[in-house]
């Protein structure tokens, strides 16, 4: 791949160069495909048309060891006289984001080929090397953090030689994941006037993506565009919580009418405050439109109480707006990275909600090259903090074990058993790797104190945490040790998969869960007893099923937990008999509580339960996101609980299912469906004149479960 072509670099000092190659067609073509990657992110015109819609090729991987190239069939582009030119901006591989990660003193560079056959049988082929020109970019400045800088009326009229770079190709691989593109189109709702004089479009919407306007301007108009997701308590343009994130946008006009988006950056927001606006900004100037990875939708949710369902799409919002090539934690302020933490919690609902198989395979291909030799991960993949000082601060529990998570996930909703073989080893490494660290057999202990940048985050942002704190109440050993037991589980289910000899880790887990059943008797707060039930640790189910109740209870019916409580909280309620406090939870309005955040606007889902306080007041500058996936994981347990559709581990990927569903009342009714690769399964239910009627599609042979009582079925639709 990439045999020919040298990587190249601009001529002269820019901040996005132009690279740039005229060339002849003087034969019948047959075919021309462009084979191109970037040390960067790179646009590519031919003949002033732009080459695919991939937004921000070649998209983000751990560069050093994966880089990915596109292929782009250019056939009908093709002229006799023609110009291929590309623009890279910084990116991922060396903007503001890429951190510690940058490779010393290396610019931006272009690798390209462009391969022409012909019909008399002969080829030629253009590729980068001193050969092309380079020129400076109307795109001033373009960075991931802080947005981009366009000059519509510069022209650079000196061309340079590009200059040859000694820069590896081993990292290079073929396009891996899913392509991001430019999706839905959104138009302002309202233009807001605030208290301070600010001039703000609404879009009604959180979203990530760019922004696109259309402005009759004369040349030296200067336009300033800044983002963000909230107003304040006095109704002006809220911005701290993007922390050192610029996320501006910056347009120099020419004379006329013009129209511009940014191509190398992008940003994650609902409001745009306008300053430097030829005369009063008309919303129908102003298009906002959503950038995410290519995944096909898959889940619909729809019940009886409307707010549920503005919930549902605030999850659905919330994943488009982090898989943007990589799951990020958030896609607005200073870090927008891959947090492994945040992709283990949500990973069973983004399978439901779209076909997330290609992007996660891409990404955990990420994370495998990232393990560690002694099989400890990094908290982030990307790991753009990875440093050699920084590397001896492996991952701690719940983050590290999205080694386990994510590939068994994968296998339970797409069923492919050779990608479950590629991960086995990253599973196994895992799982050694914390046998060999802790200072307890059998439990996993001593982790933060034998080496102080080694980190657990707890029970993350967990309500019930100290004053000033982040970590909630839940003792990090206890959870830790329970992911010890879960991730040594699933090695255990893939291994038998697969066929290796898993006795070890068999014997490994009953010790591990022996030693959390003498050790942990008391399950002093929610995200304690949710762990200790859905990881099935509990020595006396009941009991602890009980005691998390009464935890609820006694807090006015409402949760406490965390990044890591949250996800499991109501599974561990309707799997032990408790499925309307499940409910009662999901329902609840009362701060906090998902609908908390619906009934305060929200149109994606918060990182904190309290980002925005009633009274109208954040509850922090610094860890504040209003587009964080993780507690939408709620959605999982409404697929796989509420509407009851789970795969089978024996026969993943749909192959068989499991159709389970529990109603309550008052939700009045619901309906899910999933398409799979055998077909759309269906799960509804109503409530009529007091009883349940059940309505279930499923295109494979499943197990319903009504009222307790199993009904295994050949495909088709059943009532009850
Ligand atoms: C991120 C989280 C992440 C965490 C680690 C935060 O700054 O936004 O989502 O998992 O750091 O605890």
């Amino acid at each position: 791949m990439l045999e020919h072509g040298k990587w190249i670099r601009s001529g002269k000092p820019a901040e996005c160069p132009v690279f740039s190659r005229a060339f002849s067609v003087d034969k019948a073509l047959r075919s021309a495909k462009l084979t191109i990657t970037a040390a960067g992110v790179y646009e590519a015109q031919l003949n002033g048309q732009r080459v695919g819609d991939f937004f921000l090729a070649p998209g983000w991987t751990t560069y050093e060891k994966r880089l990915q190239v596109q292929e782009y069939d250019v056939t009908a582009m093709l002229r006799s006289e023609n110009r291929l030119s590309v623009t890279v901006g910084s990116g991922w591989f060396n903007g503001t984001i890429a951190r510690q990660c940058k490779p010393e003193g290396v610019p931006v560079l272009l690798l390209a080929e462009l391969k022409m056959d012909y019909t008399d049988g002969t080829t030629s082929c253009i590729y980068t090397d001193r050969n092309w020109q380079t020129t400076e970019s109307a795109i001033r400045y373009a960075d991931i953090y802080n947005g981009e800088t366009f000059d519509a009326a510069f022209e650079d009229e000196n061309p340079v030689p590009a200059v040859e770079q000694d820069f590896p190709k081993t990292q290079l691989i073929p396009q891996e994941g899913e392509i991001v593109r430019l999706h839905e189109r959104l138009k302002p709702v309202r233009v807001i006037h605030t208290p301070a004089g600010e001039t703000v479009l609404d879009f009604g919407q959180e979203v990530t993506g760019i922004l696109q306007l259309t402005v009759n301007a004369r040349r030296g108009d200067h336009i300033t565009l800044r983002t963000a997701e909230m107003l304040d308590r006095d109704g002006n343009f809220y911005i701290e919580n993007y922390r050192e994130a610029k996320s501006t946008m910056q347009l120099f006009c020419r004379d006329g009418l013009q129209t511009w988006q940014p191509a190398l950056t992008y940003y994650g927001f609902r409001y745009i405050r306008v300053e430097g606006w030829p005369g009063e900004p008309d919303p129908q100037a102003f298009t906002a439109i959503a950038a995410y990875s290519d995944m096909r939708r898959t889940g619909a949710l729809n019940c009886g109480v409307q707010k549920v369902n503005r919930l549902f799409e605030n999850i659905v919002w919330g994943q488009k707006g982090n898989f943007l090539d990589v799951p990020t934690d958030c896609p607005q302020r200073n870090e927008r990275l891959g947090w492994l933490g945040d992709a283990e919690v949500f990973i069973n609902t983004a399978c439901y909600q779209f076909d997330t198989k290609k992007f996660y395979t891409k990404w955990l291909g990420d994370v495998m090259v990232e393990q560690k030799p002694n099989g400890s991960m990094q908290d982030m993949v990307p790991a753009v903090f990875n440093t050699p000082e920084l590397t001896t601060a492996p991952a701690g529990a719940a983050w590290g074990d999205a080694a386990t998570v994510c590939p068994w996930e994968l296998y339970r909703h797409y069923g492919d058993r050779s990608l479950l073989e590629s991960h086995y080893d990253m599973m196994v490494r895992w799982v050694d790797y914390i046998t060999s660290v802790t200072t307890t057999p059998n439990l996993w202990t001593g982790y933060e104190q034998k080496e102080p940048r080694r980190h657990h985050y707890g029970d993350w942002l967990g309500l019930d945490a100290q004053e000033g704190s982040y970590v909630g109440a839940t003792d990090k050993e206890l959870i830790a040790t329970a992911y010890y037991a879960l991730s040594t589980q699933l090695v255990c289910k893939a291994g038998r998969v697969l066929g290796r000899d898993v006795r070890a880790y068999e014997e490994l887990y009953e010790r591990i869960r022996d030693a959390f059943r003498r050790t942990y008797t008391e399950f002093p707060t929610q995200t304690a007893c949710a762990v200790a039930l859905y990881f099935d640790l509990a020595a006396d189910k009941a009991a602890v099923a009980d005691q998390l109740v009464r935890l609820i209870h006694d807090n006015g019916d409402r949760l406490t937990t965390g990044f890591v409580g949250t996800p499991y909280l109501l599974y561990a309620l309707s799997q032990n008999g408790h499925t309307d406090v499940a409910y009662t939870l999901l329902l609840q309005e009362k701060f906090p509580s998902w609908l908390y955040s619906v009934n305060q606007g929200a149109t994606t889902i918060w990182e904190h339960w309290d980002g925005r306080r009633e009274d109208g007041t954040f509850w922090s500058a610094n860890m504040n996101s209003f587009n964080h996936y993780a507690y939408g994981s709620v959605a999982g347990w409404v697929y796989e609980e509420a509407a009851g559709i789970t795969p089978c581990d024996e026969e993943p990927g749909f192959a068989r299912v499991r159709i389970a569903p529990k109603p309550d009342a008052r939700m009045g009714w619901l309906t899910a469906s999933v398409d799979t690769a055998h077909g759309t399964i269906r799960s509804e239910w109503a409530y009529e004149d007091g009883r349940v009627r059940y309505q279930i599609a499923t295109p494979v042979p499943a197990e319903i479960v009504i009222n307790g009582e199993s009904h295994f079925v050949e495909p088709g639709v059943y009532l009850f």
